[in-house]
């Protein structure tokens, strides 16, 4: 597989916010975002080649309990599904984020799915691949990450159209500092949404690294 790092932080993002995490972020995007934080990842420059077993060896190092595979778009690796099964054969607590443009049903049933559904601003309004929805389970989470208005409306509309209440984790994140996360919180509570206000904890925590933990 290729992996762009692994690395041991404070998870920042999610109702898993909060808590120590192991992420495994592979290399290589299918998409190009216009609020990338990680475009490092997007390609396999830097990127080491490693097997799945040495994935779960070196996750296993740092005795956590929560995992989150991320990217990039975890999901363009074939291997990644077997990854994910075999960390939790391993007893832990699984997290995968995608972008749900490609297909996530592959997934094992023990892994938590965090999609996250981009918005016109991100320039892939439209790349989630509907069929997906089929896979979304009460404790799976979706997240939108916003950096205007239409982006509010575009997330109040799928959630109306498409979600159908499939899973109550849904997550409002604003590009910071294009959307003062103070005004979509008036959004929020003049719509009466019960979605949760998700600011990257991780970035308050270690701003001076850009939210890099250890
Ligand atoms: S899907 Fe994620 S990694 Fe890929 S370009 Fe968009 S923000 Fe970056």
């Amino acid at each position: 597989m290729l992996v762009s790092e692994i690395f041991f932080s404070i998870q920042g993002e999610s109702s898993y916010s909060g808590l120590a995490c192991v992420f495994v972020r592979l290399a290589g995007c299918n998409l190009a975002c216009t609020w990338c934080d990680t475009p490092y990842a997007r390609d396999d420059l830097g990127a080491s080649e490693m097997s799945p077993d040495g994935v779960v060896d070196e996750v296993e190092r740092y005795g956590c309990g929560l995992v989150e595979i991320t990217g990039g778009e975890p999901l363009v690796q074939e291997e990644t599904p077997g990854l994910a099964a075999a960390l939790a054969d391993r007893g832990l607590e699984v997290l995968v984020e995608s972008n749900g443009s490609v297909p996530i049903g592959g997934l094992d049933e023990r892994v938590v799915r965090i999609l996250d559904i981009k918005c016109p601003s991100s320039g892939h309004a439209g790349s989630f691949l509907i069929e997906n929805l089929d896979s979304v389970r009460p404790v799976d989470e979706v997240k939108f990450v916003m950096a205007g208005r239409e982006d509010y409306d575009f997330a109040v509309r799928f959630m109306e159209e498409y979600l159908c209440g499939r899973t109550g984790n849904v997550l409002f994140a604003p590009v910071t500092p294009e959307l003062d996360p103070a005004l979509l919180a008036s959004w929020i509570l003049r719509d009466s949404l019960t979605v949760r206000l998700q600011l990257q904890m991780h970035k308050y925590i270690w701003p001076e690294r850009g939210g890099d933990g250890l």
